[in-house]
């Protein structure tokens, strides 16, 4: 592992061996002139002033990195420390990209974003971007999943988007994805796509994974001014994977700091019924880049499941591929159960009632935390709040209103 390490991906997008661009040939161009354009933001003075002078004013940067003591004081170990992102304006951490991107989009003169959603919570986010930023927002999403995410799709319309139902195949995110794309090939003109995680084909991965860092840059500068050192553990939950880069990658020389990324063991790593694509995965391309994937035999891409919408994903970034392949992050999987047990805990210790997906590194952290002296340090990313997930949450634990 070397600085080098730190500047990935190469030229040509990989991560190692994994990432890439596998597109239709009628998208390299277009590929190619975001990764032109987004290269000159980086060194255009403006453009970074104005990304982070709306994390502070819009986005409510910097999030708090908050010592939960009552947590710490129950587990009765290492002490454990909560970025908290579910404080953000939406309330998850995917405003940090849908800002990045929509700025992006604006510098480019791209005036018509489009983009996908499962559960809604990244459809939410480029919609409340763009009705800032006053950019036409168009917004793909299954029909089964617009049944089940009512409140996000009235979300997305108040917002000014459009949202447009996907009626092939499953019905699902899978299927919105496969539109957007078919979107973008025919109006790669005027046509900004703002992907929501680190994945897809370069300069996706990297260019969300920038965005993102915000969280670890803010976490590394926090924590050495409350403690004079580094933590110990960095974890997050892993779906696509971008609060989990976000966090890892400004620490990524900080040999001494462990990373730990938590996959969705859904109703456990034997049943199929999950969606730990690093744990179980095998090599394949999906949606434009090489990662590990959730296929059989015969390379179709399995169903999966987890009780938390951000975690149900068959894919995992790229960069998090290489990660683990390289030793250089620990992946784990916490069951659906698990993962209440951790929400239930940090809504009764902290009365901070978190959404499901950080609820999974929860779990785990406590676990780890046991066994570990006060000293060490464990930074969890609370990548969202949990309003969102009230109802499956206290339907699982069988809680009535
Ligand atoms: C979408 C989502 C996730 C999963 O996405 P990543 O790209 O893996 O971060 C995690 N937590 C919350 C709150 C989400 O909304």
């Amino acid at each position: 592992m070397t600085t080098k390490d730190r500047q990935l991906p190469n030229l040509g997008g990989y991560f190692g061996q994994f990432g890439g661009k596998f597109v239709p040939e009628t998208l390299i161009p277009a590929l190619n002139e975001l990764k032109q354009a987004y290269a000159e933001t980086i060194t255009d003075s403006d453009f970074q002033q104005q990304f982070l002078q709306l994390c502070r004013r819009y986005i409510g940067r910097p999030t708090p990195l908050y010592p939960a003591q009552q947590l710490s004081a129950k587990i009765g170990g290492a002490t454990i420390l909560l970025k908290r992102e579910d404080l953000t304006h939406t309330g998850a951490h995917k405003i940090n990209n849908a800002l990045g991107q929509g700025l992006l989009a604006k510098y480019m003169g791209k005036t018509r974003i489009i983009a996908e959603t499962g559960a809604g919570q990244h459809g939410v986010a480029v919609a409340t971007v763009c009705a800032m930023l006053n950019l036409n927002c168009i917004v793909y999403m299954g029909e089964d999943d617009i049944k089940r995410q009512s409140s996000n799709v009235l979300k997305m319309k108040l917002l000014g988007a459009e949202v447009r139902p996907v009626s092939s195949g499953s019905r699902t995110l899978k299927d919105a994805i496969n539109e957007t794309i078919r979107d973008w090939v025919s109006n790669v003109h005027n046509t900004y796509y703002l992907l929501g995680s680190v994945v897809g084909p370069h300069p996706y991965p990297m260019i969300v994974r920038n965005f993102q860092s915000v969280i670890g840059q803010e976490t590394k500068e926090q924590v050495r001014a409350m403690y004079h050192r580094l933590p110990d553990y960095l974890i997050a939950c892993v779906g696509g994977g971008s609060n989990a880069i976000g966090l890892f990658h400004p620490f990524f020389n900080e040999k001494s700091v462990k990373f730990i990324g938590v996959e969705a063991a859904g109703q456990g790593l034997e049943s199929n019924q999950h969606a730990a694509s690093l744990i179980a995965g095998k090599v394949g391309v999906l949606h434009g880049a090489k990662s590990y994937l959730l296929q059989d035999r015969n390379g179709q891409i399995l169903t999966t499941h987890s009780i938390a919408p951000g975690l149900d994903y068959p894919g995992v970034g790229p960069e998090h591929s290489y990660y683990t392949d390289i030793g250089r992050a620990t992946y784990v999987a916490v069951t659906d159960t698990q993962a209440l047990e951790g929400f239930r805990l940090l809504c009764s210790t902290e009365g901070i009632i978190p959404a499901l997906e950080p609820a999974h590194a929860i779990y785990y952290t406590a676990k780890l935390a046991t066994d570990l002296p006060q000293e060490q340090l464990i930074v969890i990313n609370l990548s969202g709040r949990g309003d969102k997930d009230l109802e499956i949450a206290c339907q699982a634990i069988g809680m009535e209103s």
